[in-house]
């Protein structure tokens, strides 16, 4: 029997050390802690990998900290499309949904697709409409929205307006969610869940709904959930790319992880980052940008973390 192993991230773009007050810290590693202790609650109890990244998941889209779900990023339109995807490692059964508008946990409806034999990936009105009739949670759009994500999409337009674009915080930019967990039988699985970034134009889709790129899992490799500039991560298909890495080089997970966010990632000059564990129970979080919320558990202990310490 393997000891489980859980690991989270909740996006690249945190909140630059400077301006992260006590509280926000706080909230944001109690959320953190939430969502570990959720999903290897599962893992105890000799559940699956998969039942694990979607338990912790939902912790966190249910936390208006991240931007999944509750809380997620508005698009240029001033609403949400919401991206989700999970895998596990045994079949390489996935399932996934992209632009979603009205799912309260978008990754719940992904898991259950990972169940059919098809669809694996649903959009749009066609997400909403499937999940309602298999009897998931909708909620309207405005729902998801916060003050928060309110004013930084003011934010990003005035930027917009401007020119000024390019120099946006990394916390006005980025933030995703996800989890990669090994079970006790030894199985591997990734779950992943964003709004996108603030102001992305209608109708984009980034890479936590692609398999292969921000979702990833194989048992014979490794479980990878990536947060970052999404259309990197589909051109390089990260996710995938760090398992043949893996797989017909050899290449440690730790090295290849790395390997892909501080050398592919920062050349192409995206931030990016990810949460990855292999069939042995290593766990990886590299991250190219100012801090990642982010953490993991493996037996007793408990690791949380938003910058470098
Ligand atoms: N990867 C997400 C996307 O491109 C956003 C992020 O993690 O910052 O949609």
């Amino acid at each position: 029997m393997t000891t489980p192993v859980l690991a989270i991230h909740g996006g690249c773009g945190a909140i630059p050390k400077a301006e992260l007050t006590p509280e926000l810290d706080l909230a944001a590693r109690a959320a953190l802690e939430r969502a570990l202790k959720a999903g290897y609650a599962v893992l105890e109890a000799g559940g699956a990998a998969i039942d694990a990244v979607a338990e912790a998941v939902v912790v966190m889209e249910n936390d208006p900290v991240f931007n999944a779900g509750y809380g997620a990023a508005l698009n240029k339109g001033g609403f949400h499309e919401l991206d989700s995807s999970i895998m596990e490692g045994t079949t390489g059964r996935a399932g996934a949904v992209a632009g979603a508008r009205r799912l309260r946990n978008p990754v719940l409806v992904a898991r259950r697709l990972a169940g059919e034999a098809d669809p694996l990936l649903l959009i749009g009105e066609a997400a909403d409409a499937w999940a309602q009739e298999h009897g998931f949670e909708t909620v309207d759009n405005s729902f998801f929205t916060t003050p928060s994500r309110q004013e930084a999409l003011e934010r990003m337009l005035e930027r917009e307006r401007q020119g000024t674009l390019a120099a946006a915080p990394e916390r006005d930019k980025h933030g995703t969610v996800g989890a990669v967990a090994l079970d006790r039988h030894g199985h591997l699985a990734a779950a992943t869940s964003t709004g996108g970034y603030t102001a992305k134009p209608v109708g984009r889709v980034g890479d936590t709904p692609i398999i292969g790129a921000g979702t990833w899992a194989d048992d014979r490799t490794c479980a990878v959930s990536g947060t970052g500039k999404g259309e990197l991560f589909i051109r390089r298909a990260l996710g995938h790319e760090i398992h043949a890495r893996m797989l017909y080089q050899g290449t440690p997970l730790e090295e290849a992880a790395h390997a892909m966010i501080h050398t592919e990632m920062t050349a192409l000059g995206g931030g990016a980052g990810l949460c990855a564990v292999d069939h042995e129970g290593n766990v990886t979080l590299p991250y190219n940008t100012e801090g990642m919320y982010r953490g993991w558990m493996k037996g007793e202990e408990l690791y949380v973390a938003v910058h470098e310490d």
